[in-house]
This record gives C-alpha cells, structure tokens and sequence, in this order.
C-alpha cells in the first residue's frame, strides 16, 4: 500500500469508530430525554457492547501497526493531527490492563449509588471507603497510562490535553489571591433578590421564549434541537446533529434561560467544527476547558450583559406582559447578575464560581500527591468555604457530597470550568478589539458579528491547535488572568458600588 492508500484506509477505520460513538451518543441522549424508566437495563447492556467493540476495534493489532507506521511517516495538516490524536487514544487504551478497567468501571457504578445514599443521609462516612477505593484506581491508572511531571497531569490530559498542573496550578494559585477580596467586598454588601421576580412563570412561554433567544444567537435549527432533560446538557454528533437539553422551573425567570443560553454557547461551537473533517479527531473539539468558554462567554458576558437586556427585555416582556410592566432593563441586569456566597456550585453567579472550582482543585491535587486523605476532606472542605466565602456547610451533603464528579472516578474535571473562564475573558478581549464596539451590537440584537469571529478564529479550526496554542494565537498573549480579573472587578464593581 502506499502512504496515500495507508492513510484512506486509516480514515476508515476512524470513520468506523466515530460511527460506534455516534450510536452511543444517540443512546445516551435518548437515555436522558425520551427513554422510559423500564428501559434502563437493555440500554446499559446495549452502551456496554458498543463501548466494549469500539475498544475492541481502536486497539485491534493491525489497526495499531497502521497508526504507528503512519505516525512514522512524514504527514503533515490535518493528516498529522489526525493521526497523532488516533495515537494518543490508542496507546492510552492499549496501556490499560482490561481487569482494571472492568474494576474501575464496576467500582463506579457501586460508587455512585453508594453517593447517592450517602448524600441522602447526609453521611460522608458511608462513602469513603468508594472514594478510597476509586482514589487507588484512579492511581493504578494514572500509572499505567503514564505521565511527565505530576501525577495529577495523567489525569487532567484526560479533559484538558496537554495541559500541565505545574503551568495551571500558579494561575490558578494568582487567580484566587485576587479574587478572594473582590468577592469579600461584594459580599459586604450584598443585597437580598427583587421581589418583582417572585411569581409564577409559565413553563410553556418560558421555552418559547428560550427558543427565540437561542435562534437569535445563530443556532441553526436544521442542524440541532432542544429537549428537556433533568441534568441540562450538550450533546450530539458532529456539527450536523446538536442536541441541547434544559429543565423548566416555574419560580424562577431566568434560571432556565441561562441554561439554554449556555448550551447554546456549546451548540455553536459543535456547529461550527469543520464539516470536511466529520468523523475524524480534527472535527473534535479542543478541550473540555476551550469548550466551556464557549458556553460561558455566551452566558456570562453576552447573555449577563446589560446591553443583551436592552435588546431581549422588551422581547420578553411580550410573554409575559402582566408581571414584567414594571421592569426596567436596569433592574433586569441587577437581578441577573446577585451575587451570593451560596454553598452549591452549580446555583453559584460568575464571581463566586470561580472559588467553589478551586477549593476543589487544590484539594484534587493533596488527594492525588497524598497530602491529605480521603477522611480528611470533609474537614478541610468546610474551613476553606470558610475562609473563600465566609460560610459553613451546615451538612455534608451541602459540603463535600454535593457533586457528582467524584462519585464516578472523575479527577481532573473541575478546573476545566475555570480555565473555561479564563479563555472566555481573554478571547472576548481580544474579539472587542478586532470586531469593534461588541456591546452596541447586543443592544441592537446583533450577536452575529461575535459569532462570525468566534467561528473564523475558534471554531473552524477544530483540533488543528491545542489551547495554548489557540489562546496565543487568537489573543497574542499566553493565558493570564487580567482579563478575566478585570471583566469582574469593572462589571461588579460598578454594580455594588466598590
Ligand atoms: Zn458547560
């Protein structure tokens, strides 16, 4: 064969293997919007042989002898990229020994449901003896997959590829000294929510609304939908197949709004990956990290905006003419933009999120590089909520037992969140400065300019860059925490008069 039939045959093979990940993914969608409760075992056993054959088919000895010869041979563009990304997975799976993996995945199922109990009876001590156990798992892991530097490196690749925790733990480490007395000097005055918003919104004018705002930011409906799902999420298959969900509250205006409004910052993003490269690695997004500032910067910086309210509030207003009359767009972005220190990460505003991510983040690290142990995070949880946001879980369960990531292995996870609003603040600095005056054109109902430039310099480019290099080439800078820092300190800032 020669390198050009090598390669066609390579992208078969790729093809194949995103086509067992498409099905999957259509299942597991399904799973969380449409599927009756009885059909829950089928399913599981049905995701199990798909997973088991797309392992069987990515490791396949002839498959691998194509990659490495390929790896070996000088390509060049996508052709590399997809090759090198094929690799890198291949190598991860081959390295794992298949009794580990079947006792990981084993010990995060009865992990899970011993979380979930634990949280229900508030009894930490129910669940960490799971925790221990997937902890030197996750270990055995990180081991046998390898990794340069720290440990806590095997698994942030995992999220964040070729990130290091010895380059994003001092950001980090920057971020929270200045963040710390911002969200104190907010905290010292903070103000109680506007009564105006306390009624009874109606589920079905709340969607149709949502589905107005999330046309108008250029979500192309013949390429996605929306459903409702109890986690809301971003799912799909490729830029062609965009599957958002969302949940409904009837006490709550906006909660539901921001939710679609962030997915939708994610369903942009799958949309706009390159179609030329469906199926292959350089159609894949860049990293978890890259993809929430997508999400987040259409949340928070356009959708949390006072000029994205100057444009909606009167188009919002026409759903629900009676109990908005009296709001003014003023009003509307306070309400949007409470601080609070709240004790659950998912309900946190802009400022505070930040800190709830790495609280989270430094113990992963004391955990991994045995610093501390498992008994010990209970405690030291509750004394940094402490001294980051000047409150005590009453409970466990609104302490250490409040997230789901731990309870299924995932390490590594959560400072993908941060990092996703370190990008989002650095890029949209950069987007202000080549696309012109950004807010005149939210008021105006114009977010296409934005997303034109987000689709050029972001989303096109697929996996053709990692995140540094995308951010250093996009903003000329390496990633740094100003523009985050100065985006919170000027917006709340003038909001709580500091
Ligand atoms: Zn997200």
């Amino acid at each position: 064969m020669n390198a050009t039939e090598t390669y066609d045959d390579f992208c078969l093979r790729v093809r194949e293997l995103s086509d067992l990940g498409h099905a999957a993914g259509m299942l597991g969608w399904d799973q969380e919007t449409q599927m009756p409760k009885r059909g829950a075992q089928g399913r599981a056993s049905a995701l199990g042989t798909l997973a088991g054959l797309h392992h069987e088919k990515l490791v396949d000895p002839q498959f691998a002898d194509l990659v490495e010869s390929l790896a070996d041979s000088p390509l060049a563009g996508d052709l590399e990229i997809n090759v090198r990304e094929t690799r890198r997975a291949q190598l991860r799976a081959m390295r794992l020994p298949k009794q580990l993996v079947v006792e990981l995945s084993r010990t995060q199922s009865l992990a899970h449901e011993a979380w979930v109990e634990a949280r229900i009876a508030d009894d930490f001590a129910q669940f960490r003896p799971w925790l221990e156990k997937l902890l030197s798992l996750q270990l055995r892991v990180a081991d046998a997959v390898g990794y340069e530097g720290s440990v806590y490196n095997a698994f942030l690749d995992e999220f964040e590829p070729y990130a290091r925790v010895e380059q994003m733990g001092p950001l980090l480490e920057q971020l929270r000294k200045r963040l710390v007395p911002l969200v104190t000097a907010i905290l010292d005055r903070q103000r109680g929510p506007d009564p105006s918003f306390q009624c009874d919104w109606d589920i079905a004018k709340q969607e149709a609304f949502g589905r107005q705002v999330i046309g108008d930011l250029g979500f192309d409906w013949d390429a996605g939908r929306l459903d409702v799902s109890v986690h809301p999420f971003c799912g799909g298959v490729g830029p062609d197949d965009v599957r958002l969900t969302t949940r409904y509250q009837a006490d709550q205006l906006t909660s539901s709004l921001f939710g679609m409004i962030h997915e939708t910052g994610h369903g942009l993003y799958e949309q706009g990956l390159p179609p030329e490269q469906a199926g292959l690695p350089v159609c894949e997004s860049i990293s978890l990290g890259i993809h929430e500032s997508q999400s987040r910067m259409l949340e928070n910086m356009v959708g949390r905006s006072r000029a994205f309210w100057q444009y909606q509030l009167p188009r919002m207003q026409e759903f629900f003419p009676d109990q908005l009359r009296n709001v003014d767009v003023e009003q509307m972005y306070r309400e949007v933009n409470r601080v609070e220190a709240s004790m659950i990460r998912v309900e946190a505003d802009e400022v505070t999120y930040n800190l709830h991510i790495l609280l989270r983040f430094e113990l992963e690290q004391a955990l991994v590089a045995g610093e501390i142990a498992v008994a010990d995070l209970p405690g030291i949880w509750n004394e940094r909520m402490e001294s980051y946001l000047g409150i005590h879980p009453a409970n466990d369960a609104e302490g250490v037992l409040q997230d789901i990531h731990w309870s299924s292995g995932l390490i590594g996870y959560f400072p993908t969140y941060t990092l996703g609003n370190l990008y989002a603040a650095q890029l949209f600095v950069q987007a202000r400065h080549d696309v012109g005056d950004l807010e005149a054109q939210f008021a105006r109902g114009e977010t296409a300019p934005l997303l034109s430039w987000l689709r050029e310099k972001v989303h096109s480019r697929g996996r053709r860059v990692t995140a540094t290099q995308l951010v250093e080439e996009v903003t000329g800078r390496p990633l740094g925490i100003d523009a985050l820092m100065n985006y919170l300190e000027g917006k709340f800032g003038e909001l709580y008069d500091l």
